[in-house]
C-alpha cells in the first residue's frame, strides 16, 4: 500500500488487533473488505454476534487500492443476464446489479462516511465503430428497464473527458467515485459501531468442521461458529483450496499524477465523472479531489519489473490526454482483480454453513458491497432461491494451475491486439461485453 495515493490520503481507520484468545460467534467472516464488511454490518445490525477475521488490516487489499469508481452492473448487459437465468431470476439479478451504487452511497450517507464520494456519474467511451454498436445497444437495454443513462455524441465525449481519443461514449448517472480506503474503513467502523468484533493480523489458517461447528485457527487465537462467511475474493488462499480454483487472480495496476494545473483541470473530466474504456485492456481514469489523474489499466505479474506497468500507464496518460505531457507521477500501486470464467460474480455454499460471494471481473465497488448483504441474507435465514443473487454449485476451473499461465497469455494477446489496433486506427473486431479484463 505504501505507493497508494488512497493510503496517503485515507480518513483514519478504527485502531484493532489481533485476535488472542478461544471466541465463539453466531457468524464468523474470513476477510474484511467491502464483501466481509458489509455482510459484518447488515448481521450485526440484526442483532447477530459477528466475528471478523483479517490477515492484515482492513482494506489492505483490493478494497483499499481499486480505483473508486462505483459502477453499475457487472460485466454482462440485462438482456444476457436475462437469457443466462430466465425472466424470474434474471430480472431480480438484473435489480439487483442496478441498485448497487444506491447501496453504496445509501450506506455512506447513513453511516456518515467521509470518502469524498460524488454521485456524477459514470462514462464509458467508445475506442471503434464496433464497439460504439455495443455501447448503443446497452444504452437501449437499460433505458427499457428505466435507468438514467444515456449515449453521448463524439462532441459531448470530448468535452466531458477531455480527450479526442474516444468516437463516442454513454453516460449511467447512477454511478460515482469515492475514495475506496476511506470507504472501507468506514465500514468497518460502521460495523463495529454495530457490535461486529473485528480482528486485524488475524490470518485463519486453518478451517475444520466438527459436529456441524466450523472452528478457524488463527495464529493466536480460534474461532468457533455454526456459520462462516468466506470473503476473500482474489486473495483467497489454500484455506478453501476449491474455492482458490474457481477464480483467476489478475494484476491491476494505477498510477496518480501530481495535480493538475487549474488551466487544465477545467477541461479534464471538468464536471467530475470517472470512465472506463473499451479497449480489451481498459483503462480507466478518474480525478482525486485535489485534481491529480488517477489512470488505471491491467499491470503486470509480479515477478516482472513494476517499471514495466508504469511505463505502459504512462504512455496510457500521454495517449489520451496528450495536453499532460511533461506531468509528474506521484504515486504508483496495484492489486489482484478476481476474474471468473463466465465474467460473473458467483455466490456458492461450500459446504453446510460455510458460504461465499466473489469474483467481481474489476466492477467490486457497488457489487462486493451488495454481495456481503446477500450473503448476510442468507445467514439470517433467507432460503437460497429467494436470495437476490442466484446460488450456483462450487465450479473449480480444471487445470487451474495452467490456467494463470493460460491468463498471461491472453492478456499479452489482448494488449498486443490492443496496440496493432491502435497503430492502425481501424478497429474492426467486436469487442463482446465481458471480454474486457
Ligand atoms: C487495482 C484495482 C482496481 C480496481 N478498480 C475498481 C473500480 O474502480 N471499481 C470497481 O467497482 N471495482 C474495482 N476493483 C475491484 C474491487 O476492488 C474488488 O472487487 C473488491 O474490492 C473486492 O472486495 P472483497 O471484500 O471481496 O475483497 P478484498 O477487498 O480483496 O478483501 C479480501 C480480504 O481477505 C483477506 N484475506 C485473505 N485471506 C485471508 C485469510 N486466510 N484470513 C484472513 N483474511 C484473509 C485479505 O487480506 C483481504 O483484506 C479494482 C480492483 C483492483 C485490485
Amino acid at each position: 500500500m505504501a505507493g497508494s495515493l488512497w493510503y496517503a490520503t485515507a480518513a483514519p481507520g478504527p485502531v484493532l488487533g489481533p485476535l488472542t484468545a478461544s471466541v465463539r460467534a453466531e457468524v464468523a467472516i474470513i476477510g474484511a473488505g467491502y464483501t466481509g464488511l458489509s455482510a459484518a454490518l447488515r448481521l450485526a445490525e440484526a442483532g447477530r454476534d459477528v466475528v471478523v477475521l483479517e490477515a492484515l488490516e482492513v482494506g489492505e487489499r483490493a478494497s483499499g487500492l481499486n480505483g473508486g469508481q462505483v459502477i453499475p452492473g457487472v460485466k454482462h448487459d440485462p438482456d444476457i443476464l436475462e437469457e443466462m437465468f430466465g425472466p424470474v431470476a434474471g430480472s431480480r439479478l438484473v435489480d439487483t446489479v442496478a441498485s448497487g451504487p444506491d447501496v453504496v452511497f445509501d450506506l455512506i450517507r447513513k453511516y456518515e462516511i467521509a470518502c469524498a464520494a460524488t454521485r456524477t456519474g459514470w462514462i464509458q467511451p467508445a475506442t471503434s465503430p464496433a464497439t460504439l454498436e455495443v455501447i448503443a445497444a446497452r444504452v437501449g437495454q437499460w433505458r427499457r428497464r428505466g435507468a438514467d443513462v444515456e449515449l453521448l455524441s463524439a462532441a459531448e465525449t470530448a468535452r466531458l473527458i477531455g480527450s479526442q481519443r474516444y468516437l463516442g461514449a454513454w453516460i449511467d448517472r447512477r454511478g460515482g467515485t469515492i475514495q475506496p480506503l476511506s470507504y472501507v474503513r468506514g465500514l468497518a467502523r460502521a460495523a463495529r459501531g454495530a457490535g461486529a468484533r473485528i480482528f486485524s493480523q488475524s490470518p485463519a489458517t486453518d478451517l475444520e468442521e466438527t459436529h456441524s461447528e466450523w472452528r478457524i485457527q488463527t495464529p493466536q487465537g480460534s474461532v468457533v461458529s455454526a456459520m462462516v462467511i468466506i470473503a476473500t475474493d482474489a486473495y483467497t488462499d489454500r484455506l478453501v483450496d476449491p474455492l482458490r480454483r474457481t477464480l483467476i487472480p489478475v494484476p491491476s495496476f494505477q498510477v496518480a499524477t501530481e495535480p493538475i494545473c487549474d488551466e487544465l483541470r477545467q477541461t479534464i473530466l471538468p464536471e467530475g465523472q470517472s470512465a472506463s474504456d473499451t479497449w480489451h485492456l481498459l483503462r480507466y481514469f478518474r480525478l482525486d479531489p485535489t485534481g491529480r489523474l488517477v489512470m488505471g489499466s491491467r499491470g503486470t505479474f509480479a515477478d516482472v519489473p513494476v517499471a514495466v506497468a508504469a511505463r505502459h500507464h504512462y504512455r496510457a496518460v500521454r495517449e489520451i490526454f496528450p495536453q499532460l505531457e511533461g506531468i509528474r507521477y506521484e504515486y504508483h500501486w496495484g492489486g489482484l482483480v478476481g476474474m471468473t470464467r463466465d465474467h460473473l460474480p458467483h455466490l456458492h455454499e461450500i459446504a453446510p454453513g460455510l458460504l461465499t460471494g466473489l469474483g467481481y471481473n474489476g466492477r467490486g465497488v457497488a457489487m462486493a458491497t451488495v454481495m456481503g448483504r446477500i450473503l448476510a441474507d442468507w445467514a439470517l435465514g433467507m432460503p437460497g432461491p429467494e436470495l437476490a443473487f442466484p446460488v450456483t454449485p462450487l465450479a473449480p476451473i480444471p487445470m487451474h494451475r495452467f490456467n494463470q499461465f493460460g491468463a498471461r497469455m491472453v492478456i499479452q494477446g489482448l494488449r498486443a491486439m490492443d496496440g496493432l489496433a491502435r497503430v492502425r486506427d481501424r478497429w474492426s473486431a467486436r469487442s463482446a461485453p465481458g471480454l474486457s479484463l
